[in-house]
């Protein structure tokens, strides 16, 4: 961590000593994201996120972002970390399709998916249940949170509220057809899409590849439950929320191992009495070790998942 944190200051320092003395002005031109789209499939780009944490540097721009040309507008899925990044995303949206973007579907709270999304009309931007209530409940303390890490990169960023509530279904739009699917586990409620004419499937953050999953808000059994829903689906190609496209199941499956793996290491650390930092420094079996930010993920579990293996694991003493 001490490298990613020299660097920041590096390019901070940098950054300032070149600005002129107005500083508002000066950052927003400084600030600006590099949307660089990847054609998928005819008509449907991608803008791959990072592989690394949310830092002050990449502005949250960690998480894949996908477009679709239909023939009645634009459909986006998730809506990148900030109202900037939103903004920037709907002109290259725009300009990629020659049309307005008529529907935005997000797949789960977590910041790098969804703040983009206050640069769409609300009518457009899509949610299940579950997410547009935690939006409600939480969104703040996600959206402040944000602030901290990334700073300047959130200025006129606010928590959306999406307008369109939707469902477990299949929803049309021109002549693309979305299969709706609310699953969970990565978070509260994960929304995964599979389109009908690509034979893409979204999984959103329940499929991560080649870049450690996060388990801030995981409930591990009832992830692993939608891993294998996503299994039987059948799709073409996988747009994992964080990661490469591909064919195949090597991000379902890769994602269940990465969850197995941690789990049984923090567990077992656990009933041999480590403490957090001794957890922490226990090194990851080989197999993960082409897996971007492996290592910072796993010390990050530790910490998710410690207070859960407390309380039900250690024995009540108060009720001796
Ligand atoms: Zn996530």
């Amino acid at each position: 961590m001490s490298g990613i944190n020299r660097r920041e200051w590096l390019a901070l320092g940098l950054a300032a000593a070149t600005l002129p003395v107005i500083p508002g002005a000066a950052e927003a031109a400084v600030l600006k994201y590099a949307l660089n789209p990847v054609v998928i499939a005819p008509g449907v780009w991608t803008i791959y996120g990072l592989p690394e944490p949310i830092t002050a540097k990449n502005g949250g721009a960690i998480a894949n972002i996908t477009i679709f040309d239909t023939s009645e507008g634009t459909v986006l899925i998730d809506a990148g970390p900030s109202h900037r990044y939103g903004e920037a995303l709907k002109a290259k949206a725009v300009e990629l399709t020659g049309k307005p973007v008529v529907r935005v579907y997000l797949t789960h709270y977590h910041t790098d998916h969804v703040l983009g999304a206050t640069a769409f009309d609300s009518g457009t931007v899509s949610a299940g249940k579950t997410l547009t209530a935690d939006l409600k409940t939480i969104g703040n303390d996600l959206t402040n949170a944000m602030y901290r890490v990334a700073g300047d990169w959130m200025r006129g960023t606010d928590v959306p509220q999406p307008g369109r509530e939707v469902s477990e279904g299949v929803e049309a739009v021109g002549n693309r057809s979305f299969r709706l699917m609310p699953l969970a586990g990565h978070t509260s409620e994960d929304l995964c899409l599979y389109e009908e004419s690509t034979g893409l499937l979204f999984p959103g953050d329940l499929v991560f590849l080649d870049r450690a999953a996060t388990t801030p808000d995981a409930k591990i059994d009832t992830w692993r439950s939608s891993l294998e829903r996503l299994k039987g689906i059948g799709h073409k190609l996988l747009v994992p929320g964080h990661g490469p496209v591909e064919p195949g199941a090597r991000g379902i499956e890769q994602t269940q191992r990465w969850l197995d793996t941690i789990e049984a290491q923090i567990g077992d650390g656990f009933e041999r009495g480590l403490d957090i930092t001794e957890l922490m420094a226990v090194p990851l079996p080989d197999w993960t070790n082409g897996i971007a930010v492996a290592k910072y993920e796993y010390a990050r579990s530790v910490m998710h998942l410690m207070p859960g293996l407390e309380a039900t694991r250690l024995p009540q003493t108060d009720r001796a």
